[in-house]
C-alpha cells in the first residue's frame, strides 16, 4: 500500500471526455489521456485490502493492489509485469471492460471506488509508449499442433498462450481480418484499432499463424482442421441476434446492429461500399431497439454519421441510479448508466414495446408501440404487458434492432464436428473447457453465450492451460 492516507485525501477522478462537439466529428477514442501524476493520486487511493474483493470482481484475477502500489511508486515496468500476468490485451480490457472488479471495490462501500480500469489502460499505454512490450517466442517447440478456430479475444488469447510454450498454433478466421468483435463490432471511438494490430504483430512474431478467410465447415473441411492438428479449440462466438417478429418487419430500412456496425468499421479501414448497400443514418430519423451497450454503439455511429435524430427504446424498466437490495456490494449492479454516447445526444425511452412496423412503397416510415408495465405471469415469470391507452406512433427511416445474441450460430461447423449444446443453444463445455468430441475444447461467447471481453480473454487463457496439459501431461500456464 503505497499511501496509506492516499484513500482519505483524494477523491475519485477520471480522465476527461474529448468536448462532445469535436468527438461527434470523428471516430477518434473519446478518453483523454490521464496526465501521470493524477493517475498516482488515483492509484494511492487503492487501500491494499486484507482480502481484495476487487480479484473476485475481476473474471481475469487481476493482481489489482499490486499495481496500483507500483504506479504510485513510480515503479511502471514491475506494474507491467503484474499486469501481464494475468491479462495478455489490458489495452482491450482498459478501454472496454464494464469494470466488475470497481463494483467489488472495498472503498466503494462507503466511497467512490478506485479508477482500477484506468490504472489498467494507463499501465499498458505507457508500456508500449515505453517499446517494452516485445514478442517473446517459446525457447523450444513441442512439435504440437494446435487449430484455433475464431479470433476474437478468446481465440487471440488462448493463441499467445500456446505459442508461448511451444505449440504451433493457426488461427482460423472467416472474416477477411483477424478480431472477431474487436475488429468489426465494437466501433472505433471505443477502441482505435491500431490498438488491435499492434498487439496482432506481437501474436505473428510469436509465431501464431493467422488464416483469413478461411471458414471452417464450410470453405475448409473440419476433418481437414482435425487431421492437421493435435486439439482444436472453437472460439467462434455467439453472433445469432435476437430479431424483432412484428409485421413490417421487412420493410427497407430495418436492420440488425451487426452488420449495421460492420459496415461503418469497415469504411473507417478504408472500404468503399456501393451507394445502394450503405446503411447511413445521415439526415434520418433514427431508432435503436435495446438499451444496453450495443445499442449504445449504434447510438454513438448514427450520431456520427449525422442522423437527424435518435431514439433509443428499452422493453426493461429504467434501472435505478444507485445500487439496490437486489444487487449489494460486492456484487455487479444493474444500475442507470450514462456511456459517452449517450452524453452525445439521443434520447432513451424505457418499458416501451414495438407493436408494428408501417412504411410507404416498401420503406419503413414509422414504428408503432406501447407503453408496458411488468407483472409476473401464469407461470410466474416476469412479463411484460401492453398498458392500454398508450399506444404511439414514432417517425423512423432506420430502424436498428440490438436487442441482444440469443447464441452461436447454427452453422455447419458445430454440426459437422458434432459438438452438444447446452439448454440455452451454446456449445456445451466442462469445467476444463473440453467438449464431448475428444481433443475438441470451446472457450468465450461460444461457450457462454454473448459476454464480455474480460470473459473471452479469460477462458482463452484457462482453455490455453487445459489444452497444454493435455497434450504435454503436465502445464507451466496459469489457471486464467
Ligand atoms: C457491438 C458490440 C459491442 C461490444 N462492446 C463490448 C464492450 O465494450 N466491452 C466488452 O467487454 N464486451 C463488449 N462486447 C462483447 C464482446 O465483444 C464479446 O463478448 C467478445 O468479443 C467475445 O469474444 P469471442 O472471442 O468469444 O468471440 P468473437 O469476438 O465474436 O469472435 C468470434 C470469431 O469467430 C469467427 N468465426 C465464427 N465461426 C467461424 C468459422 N466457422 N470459421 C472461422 N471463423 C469463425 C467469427 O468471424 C469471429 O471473428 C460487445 C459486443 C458487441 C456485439
Ligand atoms: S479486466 Fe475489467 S474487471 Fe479486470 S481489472 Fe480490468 S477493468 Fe477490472
Amino acid at each position: 500500500m503505497g499511501k496509506p492516507t492516499g484513500f482519505l485525501e483524494h477523491v475519485r477522478e477520471l480522465p476527461r471526455r474529448r468536448p462532445v462537439e469535436e468527438r461527434r466529428h470523428d471516430y477518434l477514442e473519446v478518453y483523454e489521456e490521464m496526465p501521470r501524476d493524477k493517475l498516482r493520486t488515483q492509484a494511492s487511493r487503492c487501500m491494499d485490502c486484507g482480502i481484495p474483493f476487487c480479484h473476485q470482481g475481476c473474471p481475469l484475477g487481476n493482481l489489482i493492489p499490486d499495481w496500483n502500489d507500483l504506479v504510485y511508486r513510480d515503479r511502471w515496468r514491475d506494474a507491467l509485469e503484474r499486469l501481464h500476468a494475468t491479462n495478455n490485451f489490458p489495452e482491450f480490457t482498459g478501454r472496454l471492460c464494464p469494470a466488475p472488479c470497481e463494483s467489488a471495490c472495498v472503498l466503494g462501500i462507503n466511497d467512490t471506488p478506485v479508477t482500477i480500469k484506468q490504472v489498467e489502460q494507463s499501465i499498458i499505454d505507457h508500456a508500449w509508449r515505453e517499446g517494452w512490450i516485445l514478442p517473446e517466442p517459446a525457447a523450444e517447440k513441442t512439435g504440437k499442433r494446435v487449430a484455433i478456430i475464431g479470433s476474437g479475444p478468446a481465440g487471440l488469447a488462448a493463441a499467445q498462450q500456446l505459442a508461448r510454450v511451444g505449440h504451433a498454433v493457426t488461427v482460423f478466421e472467416r472474416a477477411d481480418r483477424v478480431g472477431g468483435l474487436l475488429r468489426y463490432g465494437i466501433p472505433d471511438f471505443k477502441l482505435e484499432r491500431s490498438q488491435l494490430d499492434r498487439r496482432l504483430a506481437q501474436l505473428e512474431a510469436e509465431g501464431v499463424v493467422f488464416r483469413t478467410n478461411a471458414e471452417i465447415g464450410r470453405g475448409i473441411g473440419v476433418d481437414v482442421i482435425r487431421s492437421q492438428s493435435d486439439a482444436v479449440l472453437l472460439a467462434t462466438g455467439a453472433s445469432r441476434a435476437r430479431d424483432l417478429e412484428v409485421p413490417g418487419r421487412e420493410l427497407r430500412g430495418v436492420h440488425l446492429a451487426m452488420p449495421y456496425l460492420e459496415q461503418q468499421n469497415r469504411v473507417l479501414a478504408g472500404e468503399s461500399i456501393p451507394e445502394a448497400q450503405r446503411l447511413d443514418a445521415r439526415g434520418k430519423r433514427v431508432i435503436i431497439l435495446g438499451g444496453g451497450d450495443t445499442g449504445a454503439d449504434c447510438l454513438g455511429t448514427a450520431l456520427r454519421q449525422g442522423a437527424r435524430e435518435v431514439l433509443q427504446l428499452e422493453l426493461l424498466d429504467r434501472p435505478p441510479e444507485a445500487r439496490g437490495d437486489a444487487d449489494p456490494w460486492p456484487q455487479w449492479p444493474n444500475l442507470y448508466r450514462v456511456s459517452a454516447a449517450h452524453e452525445e445526444g439521443g434520447e432513451r425511452i424505457y418499458s416501451v414495446l414495438t407493436t408494428h412496423l408501417s412504411g410507404e412503397n416498401g420503406s419503413l416510415a414509422r414504428l408503432h408501440g406501447a407503453q408496458v408495465s411488468w407483472a409476473r405471469d401464469a407461470r410466474g415469470r416476469m412479463a411484460p404487458r401492453p398498458v392500454p391507452g398508450t399506444e404511439f406512433v414514432e417517425d423512423c427511416e432506420l430502424l436498428l434492432l440490438a436487442m441482444g445474441f440469443v447464441g452461436p450460430e447454427k452453422s455447419p461447423l458445430l454440426a459437422a464436428l458434432g459438438v452438444e449444446l447446452d439448454l440455452r443453444g451454446n456449445v456445451r463445455g466442462d469445467e476444463r473447457f473440453a467438449t464431448n468430441v475428444p481433443g475438441v475444447f470451446v472457450a468465450g461467447d461460444a461457450k457462454r453465450g454473448a459476454s464480455l471481453i474480460v470473459w473471452a480473454i479469460a477462458e482463452g487463457r484457462a482453455a490455453a492451460r487445459e489444452i497444454d496439459l493435455q497434450l504435454m501431461g503436465s502445464t507451466e500456464l496459469p489457471v486464467v
